[in-house]
């Protein structure tokens, strides 16, 4: 069996550096070198198994996982990957689970451009918690903070596709492979992300579901919104897959979308789309932000609708 230095050095292996870490995995801390003019945008998020994805899920598919949905927390901050560390409890020392977690993990780590640089290592259930650092310039930094009336409201990518997974999943009927890959494979979007500095007037990464997330938005801004239900974003596989109602729930309250939900003045439309579309990204609008409160939602026939399961995933308070 090994032991918790061979576990640590599987990954120390595999770490790729970066010209600004200046001491890595090996020492009691890291020595990074912010560039100056620069602000460091700090994040953690983790993953327990059974609870953040299912207990069958491969060990390369975690690996990516607990990277993205911290890269998606630097994406919607705006900021660049460059740093992160990796706490691991781990039911056993199982080299083998923990090449395959690495491939995943260092897949994404090298088409970000973010490096390993410490973390540690413990016995216990299945947890993986990743705290990523990226760099921003100065007061460049997007916030939840900064919407107004008025602002539409947009959305990258599409919605829904990893709700529809988890649904199919716990239906255990037949499953869509492509609606998987977007629960188990989400592509944080830094790009885009990067692309809308100076532009958007608020942004948030949807993990908890739109409703949920977009309220985090609102709240900051003490506004309202109201949505166009056939604006949002859908991929063909979902469209497929669920009929439109059923739709409409997954894509406003299921959770794991990790696409960016970020607001702006109509005035900014085009100079959005031309941004985006040199980062090689894309974004719809969905909606339009107004003095009032709450989130309406509109059907393509005008009528007002809500979707009868509750917005979005919250801990310590039971299912979703
Ligand atoms: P300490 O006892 O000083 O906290 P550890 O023995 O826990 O150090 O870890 C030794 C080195 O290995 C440290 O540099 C630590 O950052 C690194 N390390 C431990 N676990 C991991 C991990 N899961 N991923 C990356 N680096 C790790
Ligand atoms: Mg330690």
């Amino acid at each position: 069996m090994p032991g918790e230095f061979d576990l640590i050095d599987i990954l120390r292996a595999r770490a790729r550096g970066r010209p600004d870490v200046l001491l890595g995995i090996g020492d009691d801390a890291a020595l990074l070198q912010v560039p100056p003019g620069h602000e460091l945008a700090l994040c953690t998020d983790t993953l327990v198994a059974g609870v953040h994805f299912p207990e069958d899920t491969a060990a390369a598919d975690i690996g990516w996982k607990a990277l993205a949905v911290n890269l998606s927390d630097l994406a919607a901050m705006a900021a660049e990957p460059a740093w992160l560390t990796l706490a691991l409890s781990l039911p056993q020392a199982d080299a083998a689970w923990l090449e395959g977690f690495a491939d995943g993990l260092f897949e994404l780590a090298a088409q970000a451009g973010i490096a390993l640089v410490g973390g540690d290592t413990t016995r216990g259930p299945l947890t993986v918690t990743v705290t990523a650092a990226g760099l921003v310039p100065a007061g460049q930094a997007l916030r939840r903070a900064g919407a107004r009336p008025g602002d539409e409201v947009w959305v990258t990518g599409t919605l829904g596709d990893a709700a529809g997974a988890l649904a199919q999943w716990r239906a255990r009927g037949p499953a869509s492979a492509k609606l998987r890959y977007r629960l188990d494979r989400p592509q944080p979007r830094l790009a885009a992300g990067r692309a809308l500095r100076g532009l958007a007037s608020a942004c948030i990464d949807i993990s908890d579901g739109l409703l949920a997330d977009l309220g985090h938005v609102l709240a900051a801004a003490g506004c309202g919104a109201r949505l166009d239900l056939g604006r949002l974003p859908t991929s063909q596989p979902l469209a497929q897959h669920f009929h439109e109602r059923r739709r409409w729930e997954l894509q406003l309250a299921g959770g794991d979308d990790y696409e960016l939900c970020f607001t702006a003045p109509p005035g900014r439309a085009l100079a959005i789309e031309q941004a985006l579309a040199a980062a090689g990204a894309g974004a719809t609008v969905i909606g339009q932000l107004h003095a009032g409160e709450g989130i309406e939602l509109r059907t393509p026939e005008g009528e007002a609708w809500q979707p009868p399961a509750r917005a979005g995933w919250r801990h310590f308070e039971g299912g979703a």
